[in-house]
Formats: structure tokens, sequence, C-alpha cells
């Protein structure tokens, strides 16, 4: 019997994990497939809080960044981490200047940069714009290998990871949540924690928990390695990539919206040769990579856009977009409110009973 059973290991999951291990919990991590391999493995994992619907999201989002920096120095993970920045000219005209005057007003770091020193940053960008935002404190994780980092430490203490381990259901004793009933055998806890990203809506109703999901489908490619061409994640209007430590591009269209899904539906090997040629053509002098994976992921979005985190029908809950940026304060604080009933603040607007 543990003191946390943390269904998930994704990137959710593997923060929530970690802090509760470094609590001094006892902490089982079970997951239907491996560590990573859902959305947090098909991510373009772009740390940010340049976006954001409310003001609340956005001092989530933007706490986090500072969570990660510190996160990365505890872990001392250069390799899933990086942080060189991010050059972002997404909209162009009315738009691109709405973004700028919501930046300003938010008063979130970043800077206006125009084409001459955008050469600079980037010498081998062709073409660059007249405006870009530069914002530099920005950064990218890969989330298998930041979920791996996190998990390997909560291995290495006290805790436990199983693999292959689908939950079916919650267990009750009365009205208290007792365990889960797994594809192996029962398991029982103090604490059931839930972090199955797309999946929430479906294991929670099986708890009769009402958790309404809007999931959305999304592509990442990622090429064949190059020497290092760009210092900076790069979103232009027609494509958005970063180069990894390997020299490897990880690449996208867009965010969300229906034409991603439609070009994904139609034809999956076109879409990805559409973003090769893109590439190629902001960066000529990555003419010669070539697509090496295809990840085809799907985003966990609570259905009003917000993250879902909290204690709800005896489980604790945690299920978001943007969970690569967000994974290491949400760790943080769900494993407060978990092990010491802490109330968080920041977490206020963001409860998962707001559905029920
Ligand atoms: C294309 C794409 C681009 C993205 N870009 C960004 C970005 O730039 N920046 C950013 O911050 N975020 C981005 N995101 C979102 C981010 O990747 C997710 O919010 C985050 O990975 C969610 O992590 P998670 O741990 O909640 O979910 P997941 O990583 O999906 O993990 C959930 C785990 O639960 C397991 N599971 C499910 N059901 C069960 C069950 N019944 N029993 C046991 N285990 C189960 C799954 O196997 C999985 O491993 C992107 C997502 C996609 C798809």
């Amino acid at each position: 019997m543990s003191d946390v059973l943390v269904v998930g290991a994704g990137i959710i999951g593997a923060s929530i994990a970690y802090h509760c291990a470094k609590a001094g919990a006892k902490v089982h991590v079970v997951d239907n497939d491996g560590i990573g391999k859902g959305a947090s493995g098909k991510s373009f994992g772009w740390i940010n809080a340049s976006f954001a619907e409310s003001d609340a999201y956005f001092a989530l989002r933007h706490k986090a960044i500072d969570e990660h920096r510190a996160l990365a120095r505890e872990l001392d993970i250069d390799q899933t981490t990086q942080w060189n920045g991010c050059i972002w000219w997404e909209d162009e005209g009315n738009d691109f200047w709405d973004q700028a005057r919501e930046l300003t007003r938010r008063a979130y770091p970043h800077e206006i940069i125009e084409t001459d020193k955008i050469h600079q940053l980037e010498p081998n960008l062709a073409g660059p714009p007249a405006h870009a935002i530069l914002t530099k404190h920005e950064g990218a994780a890969n989330g298998t290998g930041l979920s791996n980092a996190l998990l390997a430490n909560v291995i290495a203490g006290d805790g436990k990871v199983s693999t292959d381990t689908k939950v079916l259901g919650i267990l009750r004793d009365g009205e208290n949540v007792v365990g889960v009933k797994t594809n192996k055998g029962d398991l029982f806890a103090d604490n059931i924690i839930i972090a199955v990203g797309a999946a929430s809506e479906t294991l929670l109703a099986t708890a009769e928990i009402n958790l309404p999901m809007d999931n959305q489908r999304g592509i990442i490619l990622q090429t064949t390695p190059t020497k290092p061409l760009i210092n900076h994640i790069i979103m232009s209007t027609d494509v958005h990539f970063r180069q990894d430590p390997d020299g490897r591009f990880t690449m996208g269209e867009i965010f969300s919206g229906g034409g991603l899904n439609d070009a994904i539906d139609k034809d999956v090997d076109a879409f990805a040769a559409r973003m090769l040629a893109r590439l190629h053509a902001r960066l000529p002098a990555a003419k010669d990579v070539e697509i090496s994976h295809i990840h085809q992921g799907l985003r966990p979005v609570p259905k009003d856009g917000f993250p879902a985190i909290g204690a709800i029908g005896g489980l604790y809950v945690a299920t978001m977009h943007s969970g690569i940026t967000l994974a290491p304060l949400v760790g943080k604080m769900a494993a407060q409110e978990i092990l010491h009933g802490h109330t968080e603040k920041m977490l206020a607007e963001f409860r998962p009973n707001r559905f029920a």
C-alpha cells in the first residue's frame, strides 16, 4: 500500500509523483503504456506564458516558467530542457501589435525586434520579417525526457513505476476512495491521483465524476539531425520550429484549429512534406534534413480550455493543455495540497468541480 498512487506517467503525473516523493511520501505510478508516451511525448514543448486566455491563467503560466528553471537546476537536465528564448511572428499587422500590447499590459518580459536585429540573432533565417517579438526567458522541454528524469528520481527513492498497467475503475469502501482496479489486480493507496491527460473524462466517468474534455488533435514532426543552425525557438506565420541539442528540428504548424485536424485526416505524409518545404524555405541551410518522425497526439483540453486541478469525489485530478509549461509548478502545488491539505490560491479558478 502506498501513500500516493499516481495514475498516468506523463509529465503531469511524473511531476506530481516527483514532488510527493521529495516530500517523503511513498509513491507508486502506474501507466497504461510507458513513461511520457502520451501527449507529453508528442508535444512541441514550448515553455511560455505568451498566450493565456485569462489573467489568472497567465499568472499561473508565468510562475511556471520560474519553476521550470528551478527544476532544471535541481535535476541537472540540460539535455531535456533548453533556455534559448523565442522569436515570434505568427501573426502580422494589427494582430501582431495586439499581441505586443497584451504582453506589455501583463508586464511580460519581451522586446520588439526589427529585421536587422532578427538577422543578427538568426543569420541563417531567410527573409526575416519587419518585426518580431523576442521573449528571451522562454524555453522548450522534451516531455518524454523530462518525465523520465522526474520518475528516475522517484524510483531512486522509495517509489515504484508500473508500466503496461491500465486503471479500469476506482475502488471505494462506502463513500471513501481506497484504490483502483487495474488489468493486473487491485492497488490500494491513501491518495489516488488521476493524471491521465486526454483520457480523464472516460476514466472519471467510471467513478461518476463529470469532467468534460474537448481534446484536440495535433501533429509534431522531427527531422534528421544537422549542424547547429538556429539559436531560438522560431514561431513564424506558417511553421514553428526549434533545434534540439542532438541537431534535429522539432516542428509543427499551428497550435489548434480545424485546418490542422483536416490536414491530418486527409494525408499525414502530404502534411509533413508541406511542413518540411516551409522549414527549407525559412532555413535554406537546412535543405538536406528530412522528416524522421511523425507524432500524432491528442492535446488534453478541459471543455472551457483551462486546467482542471484539485480534489473531486475522493480523488485528486490534474489535466490540462500546456502541461509541458505547467508541470513543474502544478506538481509542486498539487503535492502540497495532497500531502498537507494546503489550499493553493492560484489554483482557485481551475478546480475540476466547476463542471459538477
Ligand atoms: C501536438 C501538441 C503540441 C503541444 N505543444 C505544447 C507546447 O508547445 N507547450 C506546452 O506547454 N504544451 C504543449 N502541448 C500540451 C502538452 O503536451 C500536454 O498538456 C501535456 O503533455 C499533458 O501531460 P499529461 O501528463 O497530462 O498527459 P499525457 O502525457 O497524455 O499522459 C497521460 C498518461 O496517462 C496514461 N493513461 C491514460 N489512461 C490511463 C489508464 N486508464 N490507466 C493508466 N494510465 C492511463 C497514458 O498512457 C499517458 O501516458 C502540446 C500537445 C500536443 C499534442
